[in-house]
């Protein structure tokens, strides 16, 4: 049976997300949009979302091939990728190998300070409060998850940042931090949801060390529609 696109259930910064003919299944679009600053700095960027979904998918194949479930089914066309449908938790998980962006900042520690073990901090998704940290005990007494799930979310962080890490070295790429999120699917399995791309990972040139994420468009440094190829191209020689 031929998947078909119906209503748009959501409207993200840089997706969309549309119901599909099969009701376990969700059309997600890709945008030509960048934002910083929680949505307050916006950009129309030519060829952004066709980059994302290339990168993204590939990213999430690598983990599939690791066993690590995920969201992703296959890719639709272009710019839209086909994902099961799935509860998601309101939290942001950002894993940390290196010191940057807001950890340089909160602890004045050296940019690139090697962080071992890794760091994970736990973020409570609420654009109304701008994404606040949020510790395990306050996400169980305010309810949000529970403790199994928080080990679950930890154990397969760990796993997504081995087989990344291990990835991007291979392609003489640093993977700095990035930041996950989870949903259930509807049979009880956690799996890694949202997207795998530059937008939401720091990256940087193991030879040069220049950035080869968001960060240039965040900080004005670069053409971020080069630099996404420059990755894209970087895993496509891999495949
Ligand atoms: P930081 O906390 O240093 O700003 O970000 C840490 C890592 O998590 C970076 O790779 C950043 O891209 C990612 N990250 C943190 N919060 C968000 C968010 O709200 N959206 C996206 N796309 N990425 C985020």
């Amino acid at each position: 049976m031929t998947i078909q696109k119906l209503d748009l259930l959501y409207q993200g910064k840089a997706k969309a997300v549309y119901a599909t003919t099969d009701p376990e299944q969700l059309w997600i679009s890709y945008k030509d949009q960048a934002t910083a600053l929680n949505g307050k700095r916006k950009e129309a960027i030519d060829g952004k979302g066709a980059l994302n979904l290339h990168i993204s998918q590939r990213l999430f194949q690598v983990l599939a091939e690791a066993a690590i479930p995920t969201h992703y089914v296959r890719t639709l066309d272009a710019t839209s990728m086909l994902c099961q449908r799935a509860a998601m938790l309101p939290l942001e998980v950002v894993v940390r190998n290196f010191a940057s962006g807001h950890f340089v900042s909160k602890f004045h520690v050296a940019p690139m300070q090697a962080l071992e073990p890794a760091i994970h901090e736990l973020y409570y998704k609420d654009d109304a409060l701008d994404d606040p940290f949020i510790n395990d005990d306050q996400v169980l007494t305010l309810k949000i998850t529970d403790a199994r799930t928080l080990t679950h979310m930890r154990q397969l962080s760990d796993r997504v940042n081995a087989v990344l890490r291990a990835y991007f070295e291979n392609i003489a790429i640093t993977l700095v931090d990035f930041k996950l999120e989870f949903g259930y699917l509807s049979d009880g399995t956690l799996v890694v949801a949202d997207e795998l791309s530059p937008d939401n990972m720091r990256l940087v040139d193991a030879a040069t060390g220049d950035s080869l994420d968001k960060d240039v468009f965040r900080q004005e440094t670069g053409d971020l529609v080069a630099i996404y190829r420059e990755v894209a191209k970087r895993l496509d020689q891999i495949v």
